[in-house]
């Protein structure tokens, strides 16, 4: 994946159909510390650092913390704060 084929909060996975959701630059910081394969977010934009990313809550499950005690926060495309148990 490159950056052109980055998508947008609200927008279909190309690999899982899944709607992609929003996480904070502060939030994907706290997932890289348990180093992740993140699958969804090319290396290229979050090298860029950005305010906020989207992510797909499928290919992705297991970065948000779907194992973890308190998984991370994010923002579906109607702007409600979930994680990834909710979903
Ligand atoms: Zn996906």
């Amino acid at each position: 994946m490159n950056e052109s084929t980055y998508l947008k909060v609200g927008e279909k996975c190309e690999r899982c159909g899944t709607e992609r959701v929003e996480i904070t630059h502060a939030t994907l910081q706290k997932m890289q510390e348990l180093r992740p394969n993140i699958r969804s977010i090319p290396y290229s934009i979050v090298n860029e650092g950005r305010d906020l990313y989207a992510i797909c809550p499928s290919c992705d499950a297991y970065a948000l913390g779907a194992d973890l005690v308190q998984p991370f926060p994010f923002k579906d495309k109607f702007g409600s704060i979930k994680t990834i148990r909710e979903y």
